[in-house]
């Protein structure tokens, strides 16, 4: 059994924990062992009080009103914008447009800048280890203006064909869009490297960072990335709430994706001017108080420090690793070089689902299915694997416990 009050990396893992009130309850009569961060990862109180805060004391609608209620919530609006703006390192708040999450981030940028620069027998690049969001708004841009998706190819330790990416571009290549990490194999992608590729090539590129926010240190300018999209709730957010990061002078030149209130400069029968960047793109009343309660996960990610929350996670993710591939029977899927804290695996001759249903009756919450990556699982023959994701708040002595959940599970299959 490993230590529990860990003091990992200069951060204290129980004074941690003692901030998630969730984690301290019992699920199917035993402790909760959450291992679903890739999914979602859990609140911290600063966040779940930012939001009650926002509700019990400043709740307006924004950027219209001057009593002092409207004042007060705009300008916690707008200090998330800023706050965001840092935590990514964009040149100007300006550049940074609230959205659901991203999800809609992307389905804005295929919509908005694909209408706008995609041309029949254009091509868009995006990668065989890609969620569902980042493929599906492409196909369907793709279609309505008869260009093409390919895809980047995933070697079998789970890293990207690079060379194979090189041979995919040419002078058709309109946009490059790949994600940061990978949800189901942990994979962090050479994103600088990609860049730098398809710009070469005269390709815009979007990353979609939605496993990235909360392990990597994020850096827009110095990556060059012309979109990055992220979600609030993979980063001790709330739900509902994310980000499109757009260079200003792209977000200038695209039309907008919503029209209603906030998005016009003036509206009359003749015709509409639309607002300046970021409001041309916030079309109505946007999700106020959980953006309000971002700035509160920011803050907290910002306070324990990217670096120490990474070395902790990588701990986690390298004991887990190898307690894993101790069992018999059980295969890792993606063991690329450079991983955030995910690890998907198989085990021989028992279904993911049947494993995953056991694992809760002992409290432990994994991710069983294809985790939205349908042709990644197709790319490794597989229908679907077991994924455990850490977060800062996880412990060694939580993996013990998923481990030996996991070793009874399979003895109750495989006697
Ligand atoms: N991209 C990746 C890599 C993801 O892991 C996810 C969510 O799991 C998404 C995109 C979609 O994020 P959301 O559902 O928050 O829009």
């Amino acid at each position: 059994m490993s230590d529990t009050s860990v003091v990992s990396n200069s951060i204290d893992i129980e004074a941690i924990r003692a901030q998630f009130p969730i984690l301290h309850q019992q699920v199917n009569g035993k402790p909760l062992v959450y291992f679903d961060n890739a999914a979602t990862n859990q609140k911290p109180l600063s966040v779940i009080n930012a939001l009650k805060h926002h509700y019990e004391a400043d709740n307006a609608n924004i950027h219209r009103g001057i009593h002092t209620l409207a004042e007060r919530s705009t300008t916690a609006f707008e200090d998330t914008r800023k706050a965001v703006q840092a935590f990514i390192n964009a040149n100007e708040a300006e550049e940074i447009i609230f959205t659901k999450g991203t999800t809609e981030s992307i389905n804005l940028v295929a919509s908005s800048w694909g209408r706008k620069f995609l041309n029949e027998g254009d091509e868009i690049i995006v990668s065989g280890l890609e969620h569902h969001s980042n493929i599906v708004p492409w196909q369907l841009i793709a279609e309505e203006k008869g260009a093409k998706v390919k895809a980047i190819p995933v070697l079998e330790n789970g890293d990207l064909d690079i060379p194979a990416f090189s041979n995919l571009l040419s002078d058709q290549t309109k946009m490059v869009a790949v994600n940061h990490a990978s949800n189901s194999l942990g994979t962090i992608n050479p994103v600088r490297e990609i860049i730098e590729m398809a710009h070469a090539a005269g390709a815009k590129v979007l990353i979609d960072g939605a496993q990235a926010s909360s392990h990597l240190i994020i850096d827009v300018q110095a990556l060059n990335a012309d979109f990055y999209a992220l979600s609030a709730h993979k980063m001790y957010g709330p739900t509902g709430v994310g980000i499109l990061y757009g260079k200003r002078d792209l977000l200038e030149k695209m039309p907008p994706y919503q029209g209603g209130g906030e998005m016009i400069k003036e509206v009359s029968f003749d015709g509409t001017s639309f607002n300046d960047i970021p409001y041309k793109f916030e079309a109505g009343t946007p999700n106020i108080a959980d953006v309000v309660a971002f700035k509160a996960a920011i803050d907290f990610i910002n306070e324990l420090g990217k670096e120490n929350i990474a070395a902790h996670e990588a701990e986690l993710l390298s004991y887990a690793t190898k307690a894993l591939k101790e069992i018999e029977g059980l295969k890792i899927v993606g063991e690329a070089q450079e991983k955030v804290s995910v690890v998907s695996f198989t085990v021989e001759d028992i279904h993911h689902f049947d494993l995953g249903m056991w694992m809760d009756a002992k409290g432990v919450a994994v991710r069983t299915g294809h985790h939205c990556t349908q042709p990644l699982m197709d790319r490794f023959c597989i229908e679907g694997t077991i994924r455990a994701s850490f977060s800062v708040y996880n412990t060694k002595a939580e993996i013990d416990t998923f481990i030996a959940a996991l070793k009874d599970v399979i003895k109750k299959f495989k006697p």
